[in-house]
């Protein structure tokens, strides 16, 4: 065998992998230490910082939107949106429960038989009468119980409140009673 510094020999390249140049490092010098009984010494190096694939970067891209997924999923278990509420609300027209004293142009409550701004009186006005031949009148809007009265042809009344076909009638003179509503003759 011929003498190894006579002859050329072609270098010899060693790659050497870690996560940090140190751990590298350590490879390389205990190769070294080898390749030097061979009459090797080393001339040149170079660290170059790993990278990861384009591959690994998509895969990592996809597990992390798989993982953000997850997550939001658990969280969509877990956590409710707040619920809505819709109340619809349909205009009945304004209840009448004030009227304006035509005297003194104050608003007053609707029963009021007096303004309580200027004294003025107000006339009892009805809306319907006692159709002919007189109508029977109840203590409530019940016709399994007697009637409590018969009220006179052409009394007049006022309708204060409606259940079905039931009404309930006012007097001039404060009496009130339950009568069939559809009976009662309206006053134009
Ligand atoms: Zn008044």
């Amino acid at each position: 065998m011929a003498d190894p510094r006579s002859v050329s020999q072609p270098p010899i390249v060693r790659v050497y992998r870690g996560a940090q140049q140190a751990d590298a490092n350590a490879a390389f010098r205990s190769d070294a230490v080898e390749l030097a009984k061979y009459g090797y010494v080393p001339t040149t190096q170079s660290w170059a910082q790993g990278q990861w694939g384009c591959g690994a970067f998509l895969v990592a891209l996809l597990l992390c939107i798989l993982l953000i997924g997850f997550l939001v999923f658990i969280f969509m278990l877990v956590v409710k949106p707040d619920g809505t509420l819709t109340v619809t609300n349909e205009f009945q027209g304004v209840a009448a429960v004030t009227k304006i004293c035509p005297r003194c142009a104050e608003t007053i409550k609707k029963e009021a038989k007096v303004c309580r701004f200027c004294g003025n009186e107000f006339q009892w006005t009805p809306t319907h009468r006692v159709p002919d031949g007189g109508l029977a009148a109840w203590a409530a809007p019940n016709p399994s119980l007697p009637p409590i009265v018969t009220l006179d042809a052409g009394l007049g009344l006022i309708v204060a409140e409606r259940a079905g076909d039931w009404g309930r009638v006012e007097a001039d003179n404060g009496w009130t009673g339950w009568v069939d509503a559809r009976l009662l003759i309206a006053k134009s």
